[in-house]
């Protein structure tokens, strides 16, 4: 009995050998609603994961065109990690649902919400029935919240453990990338405080409510928004009160992102005074804009306007 236990053991361990090799390859599969996300992603998992973004960063993140060919991306996935707040419920849940992917439906441990790692501004206090109904598409909070580097920072340390608990035997390497990633960035983090000090106290308008947490980092002061409600087109009644307002309050800049309508901008900014600014607000934004990094240094050059 003994000896057929040890052989039992003996073939347990060669078994383990022969498939550590195939396992230690075999990488963590993860999409990435935004480009931002997979950075980040690739960042904290180096070698040991396959990161594919879901969208790219010049495209405006609420309205993505569900293509079959992410349903594929999907159904091969171990982990979607995704913005959460509704920012993808325009498209995310119907295409996780067809990927027929049990490991990445909402609750699993392959699905990822990274706004759980950060403290949400902008909570409604009506029901977000109430405010979907309204038309506001951010109906649990603001959800453009990866800027900063503090949510960075929070964000990546959410997936240094999620991937740690998917794959337990890629923790220590998780745990690197995770301390190399919060390495540079608190060096960054010095640099982009100096160039920042200037920006500081800078009143600005914005066409869609993406940049509220970027201005609390930064000390700037939100004097409106294009959109009446994010999501709602702008009314030139609505238009012509944040011009007078701009005028009144002396606003410097109007920030925008590409996909905005820029005429528009360019208009409120002229009336009211302000420059106009087009800043990138995800990876991939530009071909230029490779890394998280990247990001942060394009969004600030263009506050500076340099
Ligand atoms: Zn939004």
């Amino acid at each position: 009995m003994s000896n057929l236990k040890r052989t039992l053991g003996l073939a347990l361990v060669f078994a383990c050998i022969a498939l550590a090799p195939t396992r230690a390859e075999a990488k963590l599969k993860v999409a990435a609603t935004i480009e931002t996300l997979a950075d980040l992603a690739r960042q904290v998992g180096g070698e040991r994961v396959d990161v594919t973004p879901l969208s790219h960063g010049y495209m405006d993140p609420h309205f993505i065109q569900a293509k079959p060919s992410l349903v594929l991306v999907l159904n091969r996935a171990d982990v979607v990690v995704h913005v959460g707040l509704e920012l993808e419920v325009g498209w995310l849940p119907p295409l996780v649902q067809q990927s027929r992917n049990p490991r990445i439906q909402q609750g699993q441990p392959g699905n990822i919400d990274a706004s759980t790692a950060i403290d949400v501004q902008d909570v409604p206090r009506m029901p977000a029935d109430q405010m979907r109904a309204m038309g506001d598409i951010h109906p649990l909070g603001n959800p453009h919240y990866w800027i900063p580097p503090k949510n960075a920072r929070a964000v990546a340390r959410l997936l240094a453990r999620r991937f740690a608990e998917l794959d337990p035997s890629g923790a220590p390497a998780y745990q690197a990338g995770l301390a190399a990633f919060e390495q540079k960035l608190a060096a960054k983090e010095r640099e982009w405080a100096a160039v920042a000090a200037p920006l500081k106290g800078l009143k600005v308008v914005t066409y869609h409510k993406s940049w509220s947490y970027v201005a609390g980092w930064l000390g700037l002061v939100e004097l409106g928004y294009i959109e009446p409600k994010p999501g709602t087109p702008p009314s030139a009644d609505h238009t012509s009160r944040l011009i007078g307002a701009m005028r009144a309050e002396g606003a410097k800049l109007v920030i925008h992102e590409d996909f905005y309508p820029s005429s528009l901008a360019a208009f409120v900014a002229e009336k009211g005074g302000a420059r106009v600014v087009s800043c990138p607000s995800d990876v991939g934004a530009t071909p230029r804009i490779k890394t998280y990094f990247d990001l942060v240094d394009a969004v600030l050059a263009a506050l500076r306007g340099s």
